[in-house]
């Protein structure tokens, strides 16, 4: 029995390479008769094809198919013990096997044996005695449509890589040869880290163009790779595959030293950070990387791929570009991750969502002029949820963008109801995430939510986070003035966190800027902090922005900040966010007692 070294499924059918690629196919030979393999070999070896395993015991044809996975069977039926129907049935069982073409050997004429064979899965006849043009022109035909199913079955129609299942495929190959020859295997997987964004904000052919580039990119490595390391004796099992997204992995068979790894993983860092280019614009991403081995990392392929995505899913909590290898506490951690955004799904429809509402006080005055909406989450089992925990969620998810919406109309709607009651002149401060902000709708979503409750859009700001603003200046300062052209202000949020510089400052239309707490929080001891906060109100009150300063816990925070003469103050020293009837009274009181003040002022 000669047996091939070669599982490589045909590759893709294009142009001139079609007819190489068909003659590497894999073809296996089932017959009892030792001449009849001979002959059949000798004919197709004229035609070019090289690659046989022959097998004359029918009793062991389907182990060998199963580790030998040709691309093709040709069966002779009359053969003792078990015969070609059975092992016909067996490979139409076998879910592995299940579409593989099979052309059945056969000298009877007979109808009904035809038929059956037909019925059991029988891809073609073949006649024996065997004429040789009739047996290359069969070969070729079911050759070429396997091909052709193959690349629409394994392969990716944007990058041409393999896709998901193959690379399963190949990578339960290679843990079985790693397990033969005891050595290891790793995996990367390879995401890019703002995707989404580039998507959302440049559109969908953007996205695949980057994608493209990121496959031959990538692909690039994997071939440095081959060429410096020699990785692996089965240089076909190696590679790159598209996952899905942007989610690439790089299988690479024998490869378990950490520094060598290492030395991938930053290859790879590197080239994805390198500019992508998409209709002359030149857009920038990073990558971030899960590793895995086996098998110390998971006992099979299925654990392997999952930890590599746990990996990469860590990567970027540590903050993108950048690798990590899989531990278990991973697992854990995305676990309860994926738990909790399937629990936010539903958050929505069973109205699991609150605002609550913190109120901004004039510092000269000690007045409530505003209010900012800060979201909830009343999770049925874990209690409330605060943002921190599920807005990064939400973002990655996409969800961000009903959740935000939701927000902006029930912001608008309560604002309403408390006008209706006489709590007027507030102003209304909504928190809008990057996203959120970037989706097409946005504006739409806005002035939807204003003109339903009818509210109106002077006292309604959108905060929007300094580094949000500066992921894309040129679309943001289109976005901002749409937004401006309905009439509703904007807010700089967590504002000194950034790299803004005065210059795009006063391209934005922007109302008000909110010193991020952390400046406010060592005031007035810390003289960097204290330096710091003077230069932004300094630099707002030039730009003519009004100055709201949050996180304001103690008296003597409040003292210096209206010292500088700082608008308004928000934080727990005035009050904590509250549910939205406690908060009505707190205005209410606060009224009363500063009109006492006033009067109380202009007696004295
Ligand atoms: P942020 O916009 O900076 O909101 C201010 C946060 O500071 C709030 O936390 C608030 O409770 C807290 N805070 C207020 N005063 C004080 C104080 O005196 N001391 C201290 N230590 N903290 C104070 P919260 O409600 O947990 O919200 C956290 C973040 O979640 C917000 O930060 C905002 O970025 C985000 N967020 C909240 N609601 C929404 C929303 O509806 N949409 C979006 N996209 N993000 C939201
Ligand atoms: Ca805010
Ligand atoms: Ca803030």
């Amino acid at each position: 029995m000669t047996v091939s070294n070669n599982i490589q499924r045909p590759r893709a059918v294009v142009g001139e390479e079609h007819t190489e690629q068909l003659l590497r196919a894999t073809i296996m030979m089932v017959d009892d008769e030792p001449l009849m393999l001979e002959v059949l070999e000798l004919y197709l070896s004229e035609e070019g094809y090289w690659n046989f395993v022959s097998v004359s015991q029918s009793t062991e044809a389907m182990a060998v198919l199963q580790r030998e996975i040709p691309d093709i069977v040709f069966l002779d039926l009359v053969m003792p013990e078990v015969d070609g129907f059975d092992i016909l049935r067996e490979i139409r069982a076998d879910e592995a096997t299940k579409h593989l073409p099979v052309i059945i050997l056969t000298s009877s004429n007979d109808a009904a044996t035809k038929l059956k064979a037909l019925e059991l899965g029988a891809t073609d006849f073949l006649g024996k005695p065997i004429d040789s043009s009739e047996l290359a022109l069969r070969l070729r035909n079911t050759l070429t449509v396997k091909a052709y199913q193959d690349q629409l079955a394994f392969y990716d129609g944007l990058t041409g890589l393999p896709n998901r299942t193959l690379f399963l495929d190949r990578l339960k190959w290679s843990i079985t040869q790693a397990d033969r020859a005891e050595t290891g295997l790793s995996v990367m997987n390879v995401s890019l880290d703002r995707f989404r964004a580039i998507n959302d904000s440049l559109g969908p052919l953007a996205g695949d163009e980057i994608i493209k580039q990121a496959a031959s990119r990538l692909a690039s490595v994997v071939r440095e790779v081959d060429v410096v390391g020699r990785l692996a004796e089965d240089k076909f099992s190696k590679g790159l595959a598209r996952m899905g997204g942007d989610e690439f992995s790089i299988l690479l068979p024998g490869l378990v030293d950490e520094s060598l790894i290492k030395l991938v993983g930053d290859r790879v860092l590197s080239v994805m950070r390198e500019a992508f280019t998409f209709e002359g614009y030149d857009v920038y991403s990073t990558a971030s990387i899960g590793v895995t081995r086996y098998p110390e990392d998971g006992a099979d392929s299925d654990s392997i791929i999952k930890h590599a995505s746990a990996a990469n899913e860590w990567a970027k909590q540590q903050g993108r570009d950048n690798y990590q290898f899989y531990q278990q506490e991973m697992s854990v951690r995305a676990n309860q991750r994926l738990i909790l955004v399937a629990d936010l799904h539903r958050a929505l429809e069973r109205g699991e969502l609150l605002l609550h509402y913190q109120p901004q006080v004039e510092a000269s005055t000690g007045r409530v002029v505003g209010v900012e909406c800060l979201v909830r989450w009343l999770h049925p089992e874990r209690g409330l949820i605060l943002p921190n925990e599920f807005i990064p969620l939400a973002e990655e998810d996409g969800l961000i963008i009903p959740i935000g919406e939701w927000v902006i109309r029930e912001a608008c709607r309560q604002a309403r109801e408390w006008q209706l009651q006489g709590l007027d002149k507030l102003d209304v401060s909504v928190n809008v995430s990057a996203r959120q902000f970037r989706q097409p709708r946005f504006v739409g979503v806005v002035a939807d939510a204003l003109s339903s409750y009818g509210f109106a859009p002077r006292h309604l700001v959108l905060e929007l986070t300094e580094g949000a603003m500066m992921e894309d200046v040129d679309e943001t300062a289109d976005l901002l003035d749409e937004i401006k052209k309905i009439g509703v202000s904007i807010s700089v949020d967590d504002f000194g966190t950034g790299y803004s510089s005065m210059a795009y400052l006063k391209r934005f239309p922007i109302d008000e800027i909110k010193i991020d707490r952390s400046f406010v929080a060592e005031l007035p001891d810390d003289e960097d902090d204290t330096a710091i906060v003077k230069a932004l109100v300094a630099m707002s009150q030039l730009l003519e922005l009004r100055i709201v300063a949050e996180g304001v816990e103690t008296e003597a925070q409040l003292e210096f900040l209206r010292g500088l003469n700082c608008d308004v103050i928000q934080g727990y020293f005035f009050s904590r966010p509250l549910p939205a009837p406690d908060f009505a009274e707190f205005v209410t009181e606060n009224r009363q007692r500063v009109s006492i003040e006033l009067i109380k002022g202009v007696a004295g």
